[in-house]
Protein backbone atom coordinates (compact mmCIF):
# COMPACT_ATOMS: atom_id res chain seq x y z
CA UNK A 1 0.00 0.00 0.00
CA UNK A 2 1.10 3.24 -0.89
CA UNK A 3 2.34 6.25 2.19
CA UNK A 4 -0.29 9.11 1.47
CA UNK A 5 2.50 11.21 2.16
CA UNK A 6 4.37 9.69 -1.26
CA UNK A 7 3.49 11.68 -4.18
CA UNK A 8 1.53 10.13 -6.44
CA UNK A 9 1.70 10.04 -10.39
CA UNK A 10 -0.86 9.92 -13.29
CA UNK A 11 -1.04 7.18 -15.81
CA UNK A 12 0.96 9.64 -17.74
CA UNK A 13 3.63 10.09 -15.32
CA UNK A 14 2.53 13.77 -13.72
CA UNK A 15 2.45 13.98 -10.11
CA UNK A 16 -0.91 14.18 -8.98
CA UNK A 17 -1.93 17.39 -6.84
CA UNK A 18 -3.82 16.46 -3.52
CA UNK A 19 -7.43 17.46 -4.54
CA UNK A 20 -10.37 18.50 -2.19
CA UNK A 21 -13.51 15.84 -3.18
CA UNK A 22 -16.85 16.50 -2.31
CA UNK A 23 -18.23 13.14 -2.28
CA UNK A 24 -22.40 13.01 -1.99
CA UNK A 25 -23.68 9.55 -0.33
CA UNK A 26 -19.92 9.24 1.22
CA UNK A 27 -21.92 7.60 4.07
CA UNK A 28 -22.71 4.24 1.54
CA UNK A 29 -21.73 1.29 0.45
CA UNK A 30 -19.54 2.48 -2.24
CA UNK A 31 -18.61 6.06 -0.37
CA UNK A 32 -17.39 4.64 2.18
CA UNK A 33 -14.76 2.17 0.80
CA UNK A 34 -13.84 5.15 -1.37
CA UNK A 35 -13.58 7.22 1.49
CA UNK A 36 -11.22 4.41 3.57
CA UNK A 37 -9.15 4.21 0.11
CA UNK A 38 -8.70 8.18 -0.47
CA UNK A 39 -7.68 8.37 3.30
CA UNK A 40 -5.32 5.42 3.41
CA UNK A 41 -3.91 5.42 0.05
CA UNK A 42 -3.65 9.41 -1.28
CA UNK A 43 -3.21 13.04 0.40
CA UNK A 44 -6.54 13.93 -0.96
CA UNK A 45 -9.36 15.86 0.60
CA UNK A 46 -12.99 14.94 0.97
CA UNK A 47 -16.23 16.96 2.29
CA UNK A 48 -18.46 13.89 2.85
CA UNK A 49 -21.87 14.48 2.70
CA UNK A 50 -24.72 11.88 3.77
CA UNK A 51 -27.87 11.45 5.69
CA UNK A 52 -26.20 9.03 7.69
CA UNK A 53 -22.10 8.29 8.64
CA UNK A 54 -22.78 4.82 10.42
CA UNK A 55 -20.21 2.91 7.62
CA UNK A 56 -17.78 5.88 7.81
CA UNK A 57 -17.57 6.37 11.41
CA UNK A 58 -14.47 4.47 12.10
CA UNK A 59 -12.58 6.81 9.65
CA UNK A 60 -13.48 10.16 11.59
CA UNK A 61 -13.19 8.97 15.24
CA UNK A 62 -11.32 9.00 16.92
CA UNK A 63 -9.25 11.94 16.30
CA UNK A 64 -6.04 10.88 16.56
CA UNK A 65 -6.51 9.02 13.12
CA UNK A 66 -3.89 9.93 10.91
CA UNK A 67 -6.12 11.24 8.34
CA UNK A 68 -7.53 13.72 11.27
CA UNK A 69 -8.46 17.15 9.62
CA UNK A 70 -8.72 15.51 5.95
CA UNK A 71 -12.27 13.97 6.36
CA UNK A 72 -14.95 16.20 7.31
CA UNK A 73 -18.39 14.84 7.32
CA UNK A 74 -21.33 17.16 6.65
CA UNK A 75 -25.11 15.95 7.89
CA UNK A 76 -27.14 17.09 5.20
CA UNK A 77 -30.18 15.85 2.75
CA UNK A 78 -29.48 17.28 -0.80
CA UNK A 79 -33.09 17.66 -1.60
CA UNK A 80 -33.30 20.62 0.63
CA UNK A 81 -30.22 21.46 2.27
CA UNK A 82 -28.63 24.94 1.24
CA UNK A 83 -25.15 24.20 1.83
CA UNK A 84 -25.20 21.81 -0.62
CA UNK A 85 -24.03 24.36 -3.25
CA UNK A 86 -20.90 25.90 -0.76
CA UNK A 87 -20.13 22.62 -0.10
CA UNK A 88 -19.37 22.24 -4.57
CA UNK A 89 -17.85 25.43 -4.82
CA UNK A 90 -15.17 24.43 -2.03
CA UNK A 91 -14.59 21.09 -3.82
CA UNK A 92 -12.02 20.74 -7.22
CA UNK A 93 -14.35 17.41 -8.01
CA UNK A 94 -18.08 16.09 -7.09
CA UNK A 95 -18.66 12.67 -6.89
CA UNK A 96 -22.18 12.07 -6.56
CA UNK A 97 -22.95 8.48 -5.13
CA UNK A 98 -26.51 9.61 -3.70
CA UNK A 99 -29.50 7.65 -4.62
CA UNK A 100 -32.39 5.24 -3.77
CA UNK A 101 -30.96 1.91 -5.30
CA UNK A 102 -32.11 -1.19 -3.82
CA UNK A 103 -34.00 -2.88 -5.87
CA UNK A 104 -37.02 -3.66 -3.93
CA UNK A 105 -37.77 0.08 -3.43
CA UNK A 106 -38.01 0.57 -7.01
CA UNK A 107 -41.94 -0.92 -6.99
CA UNK A 108 -42.65 -0.11 -3.81
CA UNK A 109 -41.30 3.29 -3.63
CA UNK A 110 -41.43 4.35 -7.34
CA UNK A 111 -41.99 8.54 -6.78
CA UNK A 112 -39.10 8.24 -4.12
CA UNK A 113 -36.96 6.45 -7.20
CA UNK A 114 -36.92 9.02 -9.74
CA UNK A 115 -36.84 11.99 -7.02
CA UNK A 116 -33.76 10.55 -5.86
CA UNK A 117 -32.13 8.97 -8.96
CA UNK A 118 -33.29 11.90 -11.50
CA UNK A 119 -34.44 15.52 -9.39
CA UNK A 120 -32.61 15.73 -6.75
CA UNK A 121 -29.44 15.03 -8.59
CA UNK A 122 -30.42 17.94 -10.94
CA UNK A 123 -29.13 20.80 -8.73
CA UNK A 124 -25.55 18.59 -8.61
CA UNK A 125 -25.22 18.56 -12.23
CA UNK A 126 -26.34 22.53 -12.84
CA UNK A 127 -24.04 23.79 -9.97
CA UNK A 128 -20.90 21.75 -11.10
CA UNK A 129 -22.22 22.94 -14.00
CA UNK A 130 -22.27 26.55 -13.16
CA UNK A 131 -19.15 26.74 -10.99
CA UNK A 132 -16.63 24.67 -13.73
CA UNK A 133 -16.40 21.80 -11.29
CA UNK A 134 -15.69 18.44 -12.54
CA UNK A 135 -18.03 15.82 -11.36
CA UNK A 136 -18.33 11.74 -11.59
CA UNK A 137 -21.74 10.74 -11.36
CA UNK A 138 -22.80 7.64 -10.31
CA UNK A 139 -25.17 5.62 -13.23
CA UNK A 140 -25.87 1.36 -13.21
CA UNK A 141 -25.72 -1.06 -15.89
CA UNK A 142 -29.47 -0.83 -15.51
CA UNK A 143 -29.26 1.92 -18.00
CA UNK A 144 -28.92 -0.81 -21.10
CA UNK A 145 -32.83 -1.96 -20.44
CA UNK A 146 -33.62 -5.61 -21.43
CA UNK A 147 -31.82 -7.65 -23.84
CA UNK A 148 -33.81 -8.59 -27.18
CA UNK A 149 -33.00 -12.36 -26.24
CA UNK A 150 -35.01 -12.19 -23.07
CA UNK A 151 -38.44 -11.97 -25.41
CA UNK A 152 -37.37 -14.59 -27.28
CA UNK A 153 -39.28 -17.93 -26.28
CA UNK A 154 -37.48 -20.36 -23.30
CA UNK A 155 -36.72 -22.76 -26.04
CA UNK A 156 -35.88 -20.71 -28.81
CA UNK A 157 -32.04 -21.78 -30.42
CA UNK A 158 -31.79 -17.74 -30.91
CA UNK A 159 -31.19 -17.50 -26.99
CA UNK A 160 -27.78 -19.09 -27.35
CA UNK A 161 -26.63 -16.50 -30.43
CA UNK A 162 -24.64 -13.70 -28.71
CA UNK A 163 -26.08 -11.39 -31.33
CA UNK A 164 -29.63 -11.77 -29.12
CA UNK A 165 -28.10 -10.99 -25.22
CA UNK A 166 -24.86 -9.27 -26.16
CA UNK A 167 -25.22 -5.41 -25.63
CA UNK A 168 -23.25 -3.14 -28.03
CA UNK A 169 -22.86 0.13 -27.09
CA UNK A 170 -24.27 2.43 -29.75
CA UNK A 171 -26.32 -0.64 -31.61
CA UNK A 172 -28.42 -2.32 -29.58
CA UNK A 173 -31.48 -0.90 -29.36
CA UNK A 174 -32.73 0.42 -25.76
CA UNK A 175 -35.68 -1.63 -24.19
CA UNK A 176 -37.56 -0.87 -20.84
CA UNK A 177 -40.79 -2.59 -19.44
CA UNK A 178 -44.03 -0.33 -19.69
CA UNK A 179 -44.98 2.15 -17.74
CA UNK A 180 -47.00 0.01 -15.29
CA UNK A 181 -44.03 -2.30 -14.59
CA UNK A 182 -42.18 0.18 -12.16
CA UNK A 183 -39.28 -1.24 -11.34
CA UNK A 184 -37.88 0.47 -14.33
CA UNK A 185 -38.38 3.63 -12.56
CA UNK A 186 -34.85 3.02 -11.20
CA UNK A 187 -33.20 2.70 -14.55
CA UNK A 188 -35.19 5.20 -16.47
CA UNK A 189 -33.84 7.53 -14.03
CA UNK A 190 -30.70 6.86 -13.97
CA UNK A 191 -30.21 7.25 -17.90
CA UNK A 192 -32.25 10.47 -17.89
CA UNK A 193 -29.63 11.94 -15.87
CA UNK A 194 -26.87 10.53 -17.53
CA UNK A 195 -28.17 12.00 -20.70
CA UNK A 196 -28.17 15.39 -18.61
CA UNK A 197 -25.21 15.23 -17.41
CA UNK A 198 -23.71 14.26 -21.06
CA UNK A 199 -25.63 17.73 -22.83
CA UNK A 200 -24.05 19.69 -20.10
CA UNK A 201 -20.45 18.41 -21.08
CA UNK A 202 -21.87 18.84 -25.10
CA UNK A 203 -23.20 21.86 -24.28
CA UNK A 204 -21.84 23.99 -21.28
CA UNK A 205 -18.50 22.16 -20.99
CA UNK A 206 -18.90 20.27 -17.79
CA UNK A 207 -16.17 18.42 -16.99
CA UNK A 208 -17.74 15.09 -15.97
CA UNK A 209 -16.94 10.91 -15.82
CA UNK A 210 -20.16 7.99 -15.74
CA UNK A 211 -19.77 5.24 -13.95
CA UNK A 212 -21.66 2.36 -14.24
CA UNK A 213 -21.14 -0.57 -11.44
CA UNK A 214 -22.02 -3.63 -12.29
CA UNK A 215 -22.72 -5.54 -9.06
CA UNK A 216 -20.02 -4.16 -6.85
CA UNK A 217 -20.07 -6.46 -3.92
CA UNK A 218 -18.75 -6.74 -0.35
CA UNK A 219 -18.49 -5.70 3.50
CA UNK A 220 -21.39 -3.04 4.48
CA UNK A 221 -23.00 -3.48 1.07
CA UNK A 222 -26.61 -3.75 2.23
CA UNK A 223 -28.35 -5.11 5.42
CA UNK A 224 -29.78 -7.95 6.70
CA UNK A 225 -33.35 -7.22 7.58
CA UNK A 226 -34.19 -7.05 11.75
CA UNK A 227 -30.02 -7.82 12.65
CA UNK A 228 -28.45 -4.11 10.98
CA UNK A 229 -31.69 -3.04 8.87
CA UNK A 230 -35.24 -2.61 8.97
CA UNK A 231 -37.03 -5.86 9.76
CA UNK A 232 -39.56 -5.36 6.56
CA UNK A 233 -36.84 -4.41 4.60
CA UNK A 234 -35.69 -6.13 1.13
CA UNK A 235 -31.96 -5.97 0.50
CA UNK A 236 -29.87 -6.63 -2.60
CA UNK A 237 -30.09 -10.86 -3.99
CA UNK A 238 -26.80 -11.68 -2.19
CA UNK A 239 -27.78 -10.23 1.32
CA UNK A 240 -31.74 -11.52 0.41
CA UNK A 241 -29.89 -14.79 0.40
CA UNK A 242 -27.60 -14.64 3.11
CA UNK A 243 -30.80 -13.19 5.06
CA UNK A 244 -32.71 -17.04 4.24
CA UNK A 245 -29.40 -19.32 4.94
CA UNK A 246 -29.17 -17.82 8.74
CA UNK A 247 -32.80 -17.74 9.17
CA UNK A 248 -32.35 -21.23 7.52
CA UNK A 249 -35.37 -20.70 4.76
CA UNK A 250 -35.27 -21.62 1.69
CA UNK A 251 -33.91 -19.40 -0.78
CA UNK A 252 -36.20 -17.46 -2.93
CA UNK A 253 -35.72 -17.18 -6.53
CA UNK A 254 -37.44 -14.90 -8.70
CA UNK A 255 -38.65 -16.49 -12.40
CA UNK A 256 -37.02 -19.38 -11.74
CA UNK A 257 -33.16 -17.52 -11.08
CA UNK A 258 -32.43 -17.58 -14.80
CA UNK A 259 -31.59 -14.13 -14.83
CA UNK A 260 -27.34 -13.11 -15.33
CA UNK A 261 -24.89 -11.33 -12.93
CA UNK A 262 -21.63 -10.50 -13.19
CA UNK A 263 -19.86 -10.02 -9.86
CA UNK A 264 -17.04 -7.33 -8.47
CA UNK A 265 -15.56 -6.75 -5.52
CA UNK A 266 -15.72 -3.44 -4.26
CA UNK A 267 -11.83 -2.85 -3.36
CA UNK A 268 -10.93 -4.08 -6.68
CA UNK A 269 -13.83 -1.69 -8.09
CA UNK A 270 -12.57 0.94 -6.00
CA UNK A 271 -9.19 0.74 -7.56
CA UNK A 272 -10.94 1.53 -10.93
CA UNK A 273 -12.84 4.97 -9.46
CA UNK A 274 -9.11 6.12 -8.01
CA UNK A 275 -7.51 6.13 -11.47
CA UNK A 276 -10.41 8.42 -12.86
CA UNK A 277 -10.22 10.04 -10.18
CA UNK A 278 -6.31 10.79 -10.83
CA UNK A 279 -6.52 10.91 -14.20
CA UNK A 280 -8.79 13.70 -15.56
CA UNK A 281 -7.46 14.17 -19.19
CA UNK A 282 -8.35 10.50 -19.43
CA UNK A 283 -11.51 10.12 -17.75
CA UNK A 284 -13.57 12.95 -18.55
CA UNK A 285 -15.99 12.65 -21.65
CA UNK A 286 -15.94 8.58 -20.77
CA UNK A 287 -18.81 6.83 -19.61
CA UNK A 288 -16.75 3.47 -17.90
CA UNK A 289 -18.44 0.29 -16.95
CA UNK A 290 -17.18 -1.30 -13.77
CA UNK A 291 -17.51 -5.34 -14.31
CA UNK A 292 -15.86 -8.54 -14.50
CA UNK A 293 -17.13 -10.13 -17.49
CA UNK A 294 -15.04 -12.91 -16.66
CA UNK A 295 -17.66 -13.62 -13.36
CA UNK A 296 -20.73 -14.07 -14.62
CA UNK A 297 -23.11 -16.58 -12.94
CA UNK A 298 -26.73 -17.50 -13.05
CA UNK A 299 -29.27 -16.11 -9.68
CA UNK A 300 -29.91 -20.18 -9.63
CA UNK A 301 -25.94 -20.68 -9.56
CA UNK A 302 -25.09 -18.24 -7.25
CA UNK A 303 -27.81 -19.36 -4.93
CA UNK A 304 -26.43 -23.35 -4.70
CA UNK A 305 -23.22 -21.60 -4.19
CA UNK A 306 -24.49 -19.80 -1.22
CA UNK A 307 -25.61 -23.34 0.27
CA UNK A 308 -22.59 -25.27 -0.51
CA UNK A 309 -20.29 -22.75 1.14
CA UNK A 310 -22.68 -22.14 4.11
P1 LIG B 1 -25.90 3.07 -0.89
O1 LIG B 1 -27.38 3.09 -0.73
O2 LIG B 1 -25.11 2.21 0.01
O3 LIG B 1 -25.34 4.56 -0.77
C1 LIG B 1 -26.06 5.70 -1.18
C2 LIG B 1 -25.89 6.75 -0.10
O4 LIG B 1 -26.53 7.93 -0.54
C3 LIG B 1 -26.55 6.34 1.23
O5 LIG B 1 -25.62 6.43 2.30
C4 LIG B 1 -27.67 7.37 1.40
O6 LIG B 1 -27.90 7.75 2.76
C5 LIG B 1 -27.14 8.54 0.58
N1 LIG B 1 -28.24 9.40 0.12
C6 LIG B 1 -29.34 9.04 -0.59
N2 LIG B 1 -30.14 10.09 -0.78
C7 LIG B 1 -29.54 11.14 -0.18
C8 LIG B 1 -29.88 12.52 -0.03
N3 LIG B 1 -31.03 12.99 -0.52
N4 LIG B 1 -29.03 13.33 0.64
C9 LIG B 1 -27.87 12.84 1.15
N5 LIG B 1 -27.49 11.56 1.06
C10 LIG B 1 -28.32 10.72 0.39
O7 LIG B 1 -25.61 2.71 -2.42
P2 LIG B 1 -24.23 2.27 -3.11
O8 LIG B 1 -24.29 0.81 -3.38
O9 LIG B 1 -23.08 2.84 -2.37
O10 LIG B 1 -24.39 2.98 -4.53
C11 LIG B 1 -23.87 4.27 -4.82
C12 LIG B 1 -24.23 4.66 -6.25
O11 LIG B 1 -23.81 3.65 -7.17
C13 LIG B 1 -25.74 4.85 -6.48
O12 LIG B 1 -25.94 5.92 -7.35
C14 LIG B 1 -26.17 3.56 -7.16
O13 LIG B 1 -27.30 3.75 -7.98
C15 LIG B 1 -24.92 3.21 -7.95
N6 LIG B 1 -24.85 1.77 -8.20
C16 LIG B 1 -24.32 0.90 -7.30
C17 LIG B 1 -24.24 -0.46 -7.59
C18 LIG B 1 -23.57 -1.45 -6.67
O14 LIG B 1 -23.13 -2.49 -7.16
N7 LIG B 1 -23.46 -1.18 -5.38
C19 LIG B 1 -24.75 -0.94 -8.79
C20 LIG B 1 -25.32 -0.03 -9.69
C21 LIG B 1 -25.34 1.32 -9.39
Amino acid sequence: MASPSSTRIDLDGNPIKPLTICMIGAGGFIGSHLCEKLMSETSHKVLALDVYNDKIKHLLEPESLPWNGRIHFHRLNIKNDSRLEGLIKMADLVINLAAICTPADYNTRPLDTIYSNFIDALPVVKYCSETNKRLIHFSTCEVYGKTIGSYLPKDSPLRQDPAYYMLKEDVSPCIFGSIEKQRWSYACAKQLIERLVYAEGAENGLEFTIVRPFNWIGPRMDFIPGIDGPSEGVPRVLACFSNNLLRGEPLKLVDGGESQRTFVYIKDAIEAVLLMIENPARANGHIFNVGNPNNEVTVRQLAEMMIQVK
